[in-house]
């Protein structure tokens, strides 16, 4: 009997939080039979002043001299069109700053005033802004993507541990493509990413196709991810009487014995208090469900500041830790070494710049000739500096729509950015990027705009009045972001609800749903959403469903049309 009355989530991310919303709502639970034991109640969709989220686990040993300004770990690019999950969750629940809205409302107001279209989508030095409409593909490139696009669900297994650098083994040059800067930069897919996920982007992105070099399908909240959409599903929560219990680290599982060992009922569960130190047990009785986030990339992450360099921190990870007891049980639960061993396959830097007044903002403006809060920029190396010997990107920013946090001072600007490959070295600094303080990365974007910069006055004369203007400058190291498109086969991420589960859920990034692609709040949420309704008894008929632009007949001939631009 799979239904349930009460739940237990390890991990407050979005993933869990949708779970919660779905069993109140569609399976009629009071809230107050549901309790959350996690490290945090935002996971990746993290968002606040510097000084809230310093002193949080992953890098209460790595005090900062600096706590000045604002933090989020990552910018956040939606689109509505694949996103049904997501905003069918955000509409459930009131916004926290537009009051008669709810959270769907919300975002689709302020996205409808605010639309997207990127103008400086892609930048080099010498050549300024680049003409991205443009893919730069040859025959090889379009043979090798079309047979990826034609390639059915049932045949994604032949894809099984074929990274994208296998996939493009004898065509080199589809990694000097426009369309590979755009695509690499805008998702964070790296060569050594696995080609099984870039096939299911291709089909679940392929109305985006289309009009990549705009970012015309992105769509955006009104204010950061923690705000506009962790806030309101929290505060909805809480309101319910669910019970969210913050810094403990679920550490172990008790499951119960059984004569064939292959039926996976979790009996009790063993966790830290990281306040305390003090070792905590939790029971799990019969009726209880207990849904598992089994992977965060956002997990083990450190923070630097203006004059400091980030520390590695080598935890394996709250999420991925658990994963792994839980494998050592039983076998169809996948294999978390393939996700969170590999750090050069998965690492990336980004960091959060504030400043007190717009001069770095309005000459961003001036050198990409467009507003802030609708563009990402990628600047691409003018020198060959990957190991095949070819050019790539150096870095990105997003310059957000400001204020992108409601407490922002009048005139305080963030802009955030991020390099996928840390180890790389600066080309105005001369040092690998993950060894740079924040001010030094500065100086890294103010060098790559300098080369782009169309004049008459360059940006580089206004070099100290920047770093004056400075609040401060926030670097971040995650072993994990990328974990996600690490190299796999179909295998290696259980399924949310396993063969022979009675009470015992996975979700997230790192499960394996049919056709959806990960990265992506969708995902997340869709995940939460399925374990919701197993547990609570809603049949499956009832989840939000899902299009497939990929059977569309005129979406797959504009993106045909786009291959030969
Ligand atoms: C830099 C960055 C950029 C991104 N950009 C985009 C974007 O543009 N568009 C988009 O759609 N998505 C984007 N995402 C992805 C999006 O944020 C995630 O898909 C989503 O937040 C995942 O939610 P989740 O609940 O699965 O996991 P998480 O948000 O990672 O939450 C899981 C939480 O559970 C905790 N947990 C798990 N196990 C344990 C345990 N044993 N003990 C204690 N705590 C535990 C983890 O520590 C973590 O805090 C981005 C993410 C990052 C980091």
């Amino acid at each position: 009997m799979s239904k349930k009355t009460k739940a237990i989530m390890i991990g407050a991310g979005l993933a869990n939080m949708a779970a919660a919303v779905y069993f109140i709502q569609e399976g009629h639970w009071n809230g107050e039979n549901i309790t959350f034991y996690s490290l945090d109640d935002h996971g990746s969709n993290d968002g606040a002043d510097t000084s809230t989220l310093a002193d949080e686990y992953w890098n209460k040993n790595h005090p900062l001299s600096n706590r000045k300004g604002y933090l989020a770990r990552g910018g956040r690019m939606l689109n509505y069109r694949t996103y049904v999950d997501l905003m069918d969750l955000l509409g459930r629940v009131q916004s926290v700053t537009e009051p008669g809205m709810t959270a769907a409302e919300d975002t689709h107001d302020f996205d409808a005033k605010h639309p997207t279209f990127d103008k400086a989508r892609l930048m080099q030095g010498a050549r300024g802004i680049i003409d991205g409409g443009k893919m730069g593909f040859n025959n090889q490139d379009r043979l090798l993507l079309t047979k990826l696009i034609m390639m059915p669900d049932s045949e994604e297994q032949k894809l099984d541990n074929v990274s994208i650098a296998d996939y493009f083994k004898d065509d080199p040059h589809m990694f000097q493509t426009n369309f590979w800067y755009m695509w690499e930069t805008t998702f964070a897919f790296r060569t050594k990413s696995s080609a099984q996920e870039l096939r299911r982007y291709m089909h679940q992105m392929i109305y985006e196709f289309t009009q990549i070099e705009h970012l015309v399908g992105v769509n955006r909240t009104r204010y950061n991810q923690y705000e506009s959409i962790m806030l309101p599903i929290i505060t909805y929560l809480k309101d319910q009487g669910v019970k969210i219990v913050l810094n403990r680290r679920v550490t172990d599982w008790e499951f119960k014995d059984s004569a064939l060992q292959d039926e996976i009922t979790v009996t009790g569960l063993k966790m830290t208090n990281v306040e305390t130190g003090a070792e905590e047990h939790v029971a799990v009785d019969d009726d209880t469900a207990v849904i598992f986030t089994n992977g965060s990339i956002t997990d083990s992450t450190t923070f630097g500041d203006y004059d400091t360099p980030v520390v590695e921190n080598m935890d394996y990870g709250a999420a991925s830790s658990l994963w792994k007891k839980a494998t050592e049980h039983f076998y169809n639960l996948g294999n978390p070494d393939k996700f969170f061993a590999d750090r050069d396959a998965s690492e990336w830097v980004s960091f959060t710049l504030t400043t007190k007044d717009h001069l770095l903002l309005n000459e961003i403006t001036r050198i990409t000739t467009q507003v802030p809060g609708n563009a990402l920029n990628s600047f691409l190396s003018t020198t060959p500096i990957t190991p095949l010997g070819q050019e790539d990107v150096n870095m990105s920013i997003v310059v957000h729509h400001q204020p992108h946090f409601t407490d922002q001072k009048p005139n305080e600007a963030v802009i955030w950015g991020y390099f996928l490959y840390p180890r790389r070295r600066g080309e105005f600094v001369d040092k690998p990027y993950i060894e740079m303080t924040g001010k030094e990365m500065l100086t890294e974007l103010i060098g790559q705009l300098s080369k782009v910069d169309p004049g008459p006055v360059n940006i580089i004369t206004k070099k100290d009045a920047i770093y004056d203007s400075v609040v401060n400058c926030i670097p971040v190291y995650m072993p994990y972001a990328s974990a996600l498109f690490n190299n796999r086969a179909k295998t290696d991420r259980p399924e949310v609800i396993p063969d022979h589960s009675t009470n015992l859920a996975f979700t997230g990034e790192f499960v394996d749903q049919p056709y959806q692609m990960i990265f992506t709040e969708q995902s997340a949420v869709r995940s939460g959403e399925i374990a919701a309704y197993h547990f609570a008894g809603v049949p499956m008929s009832r989840l939000v469903k899902t299009p497939r632009y990929d059977k569309d007949i005129p979406t797959l001939m504009r993106a045909t049309k786009k291959m030969f631009e």
